[in-house]
């Protein structure tokens, strides 16, 4: 397993998350995929309040204890939070630049992947949140991620993880079954390339994980997985112990 870092030069949402840290706007911040229509990611949403966020996330940010791990942190909004709430957490991402502003908003924060053994550390919470399952990439990614996580999880720990069953996109409009080519890759693994400006950053794997599946992977690699909620649309936040 190696570590996976961005360089400045490739981290689109970082340089996005910088400029809008700094001016208090930014440019578009524009999502690709070999999937879907050219997208846009609301450079402001990076930012939003415990009273903007989601009302999984806030159930996660509530929920959340002891020492927490907030993975794929962004702009440090939920460190934010939490920090507002009394919690600790330590804050990680890939990207440079986001890790500068999360230090300037002054949070506890280092630079590193998930999957990298050379970070370590014990947590009672992991929170991976904004469709948090993304990070895992593949779903042949699991057995990897699971093995970090017992690395990294404290005796009695737990994940919070949000993420969204994509079949509502292969819905037939005129009987609402849903088309899917199920000898085919699994339906929520995606591909992403961001781009801010003149940064363009590479492409990535992203996974979007119906319950049923994670709690199949969960119970093969050894975790007990409980939904706490049910979102408005397809979304849910998951909780992962260890079994
Ligand atoms: N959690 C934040 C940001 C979500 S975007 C929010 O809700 O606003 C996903 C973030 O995960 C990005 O900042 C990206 O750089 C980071 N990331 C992607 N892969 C990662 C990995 N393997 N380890 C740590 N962070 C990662």
């Amino acid at each position: 397993m190696s570590a996976n870092l961005l360089s400045a030069g490739k981290d689109p949402m970082g340089a996005a998350i910088a400029d809008f840290f700094r001016h208090g706007k930014a440019g578009r911040l524009r999502v690709f995929s070999s999937q879907f229509d050219e997208d846009e990611i609301p450079v402001a949403s990076l930012f939003r309040t415990f009273d903007e966020m989601p009302a999984l996330e806030q159930k996660a940010l509530e929920l959340a204890g002891g020492r927490i791990l907030d993975v794929g942190a962004g702009s440090g909004c939920h460190s934010l939070a939490l920090k507002k709430m009394g919690k600790k957490s330590l804050a990680i991402d890939i990207s440079p630049l986001s890790v500068e502003v999360m230090r300037e908003r002054g949070l506890d924060v280092e630079q590193a992947d998930l999957f990298d053994e050379h970070f370590c550390g014990e947590f009672d919470t992991v929170l991976m949140l904004m469709n948090g399952s993304g990070i895992v990439g593949k779903l042949s990614r699991f057995p990897d991620f699971f093995c970090r996580m017992k690395q990294l999880l404290a005796p009695g720990g737990c994940i919070l993880m949000d993420s969204s069953d994509l079949k509502y996109l292969y819905e037939d409009d005129e009987d609402g079954s849903y088309v899917i080519d199920l000898a085919g890759a699994y339906y929520g693994e995606v591909d992403f390339r961001m781009q801010y400006k003149q940064v363009r950053g590479d492409k990535f794997d992203w996974l979007y994980v119906d319950f049923d599946t994670l709690a199949l992977y969960a119970s093969q690699y050894g975790f007990k997985v409980e939904m706490v909620e049910a979102g408005e649309h397809y979304d849910y936040l998951a909780k992962l112990t260890i079994r």
